[in-house]
C-alpha cells in the first residue's frame, strides 16, 4: 500500500485564491483594503524570511501589508505602545508580532496587549479560552490548516481516534481542541507520555508536532492512519550537501507504505500556515466592519 499524499501546497494555493476573490469583495464593500500589520522584533534570520513571504502572500492577496521592524534592543514600553496605535488603527484589521521575541521581552506580556479582536495568529488567552469553550474568535493558523487537511480528505471526523503528539499552545493544544469539536476521541501526547508507539497505534489520525527528525516511525501506525506531519527539522547536511535537507517529524519513507495518507514536508503543513494567517486576516477585517464573513 502506498499512501496518498495529501498536497497542502496545492490547497493553500487554492486557499490563497478564494481569500483574494474575498478581499476584492471587501474592498469594493467596505471602500478600504483589508490589512495586516506585522511586527518584528531584530534580526533573526528564520523570522526575516518568515516576515517577507507573509508581506508577499498579503499583497498578492490584495490586502494591505504594514510592515514594523524595530531594532532588538527596542523596550517593551516601545513595543506595547506600537501595538497600542495598530489596535486604534482601522486601518489594521490583523495584527501579528512574530515571534520569537528578543529576550529581554516578555512575549506573554506583549501577546496579552494585542486586541482579540485582531488577534489573527490566535495567540490571545481571550481566543485560546473562546476556542476552549466553543465560541468563535481567532484559532492558531497551523493546527486550523491541518484541520482543512483532515476534513477535506476525511469529510466526517466523528467517533475517529485521534492522537496528537505535542502540547504547545501554538499547536498541540489548539489542534487537539479542534478535533474534539469534531468529535473525534482525542488523546494528547508528550515528552512524558509512556509507551508512545502503542499509544499511535489505535489513531485512525496522528498529529504529529514535536520538531524531533523522522520519530514516527512506519511500525507505530495503524494501517490506514491519516498522518498530518506539521514538523519542519533540518537534518546535518550529508556529503557535498550545503545545507541538510529538510524532514518533518514521520519517517515518511517508511510511513508511505502503511498509512492511508500523508502530508510531505516540505509541502504539506507549512504552506498551510500563511494562507490561513491571510484568511483569518480576512475574517477579521469583515468582522471589524460589521460584514457577513464569506464561507
Ligand atoms: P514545542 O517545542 O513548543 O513543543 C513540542 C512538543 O513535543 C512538546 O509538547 C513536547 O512535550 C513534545 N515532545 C518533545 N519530545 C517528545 C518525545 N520524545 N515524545 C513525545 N513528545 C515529545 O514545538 P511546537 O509545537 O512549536 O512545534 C512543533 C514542531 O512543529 C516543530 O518542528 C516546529 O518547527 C513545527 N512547526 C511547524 C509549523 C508549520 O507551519 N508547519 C508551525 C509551527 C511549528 P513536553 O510538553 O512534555 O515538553
Amino acid at each position: 500500500m502506498t499512501a496518498e499524499r495529501i498536497n497542502g501546497k496545492a490547497f493553500a494555493a487554492s486557499l490563497r485564491e478564494r481569500v483574494g476573490e474575498h478581499a476584492a469583495q471587501f474592498e469594493a464593500s467596505a471602500g478600504r483594503r483589508a490589512g495586516l500589520a506585522v511586527v518584528l522584533v531584530g534580526e533573526d534570520p528564520a523570522s526575516q524570511v518568515y516576515v517577507r513571504s507573509k508581506h508577499k502572500a498579503t499583497v498578492a492577496a490584495g490586502m494591505e501589508s504594514f510592515e514594523h521592524r524595530l531594532p532588538a534592543d527596542t523596550s517593551e514600553e516601545d513595543l506595547l505602545a506600537l501595538v497600542a496605535q495598530l489596535n486604534a488603527d482601522e486601518a489594521v484589521d490583523g495584527i501579528l508580532v512574530q515571534l520569537p521575541l528578543p529576550g529581554h521581552l516578555d512575549e506573554q506580556a506583549v501577546i496579552a496587549s494585542i486586541s482579540p479582536d485582531k488577534d489573527v495568529d490566535g495567540f490571545h488567552v481571550t481566543n485560546a479560552g473562546r476556542l476552549a469553550v466553543g465560541q468563535s474568535g481567532f484559532v492558531p493558523c497551523t493546527p486550523l490548516g491541518c484541520m482543512m487537511l483532515l476534513t477535506e480528505r476525511l469529510g466526517d471526523l466523528s467517533g475517529l481516534e485521534a492522537v496528537v503528539i505535542g502540547r504547545s499552545n501554538i499547536v498541540g493544544k489548539p489542534m487537539a481542541q479542534l478535533l474534539l469539536d469534531a468529535n473525534a476521541t482525542v488523546t494528547i501526547a508528550h515528552s512524558r507520555t509512556k509507551d508512545l508507539p502503542s499509544v499511535v497505534r489505535r489513531a485512525d489520525i496522528v498529529v504529529a508536532a514535536v520538531g524531533r527528525a523522522e520519530m514516527v516511525k512506519a511500525d507505530w501506525l495503524k494501517e490506514g492512519a491519516t498522518v498530518i506531519d506539521v514538523g519542519i527539522n533540518r537534518l546535518p547536511p550529508a556529503e557535498g550537501e550545503e545545507k541538510g535537507r529538510l524532514v518533518g517529524d514521520v519517517d515518511y519513507a517508511g510511513a508511505e507504505g502503511v498509512a492511508g495518507a500523508i502530508t510531505p514536508v516540505p509541502g504539506g503543513v507549512g504552506p498551510m500556515t500563511i494562507a490561513v494567517l491571510l484568511r483569518n486576516t480576512l475574517v477579521a477585517a469583515y468582522r471589524n466592519a460589521d460584514l457577513q464573513v464569506p464561507d
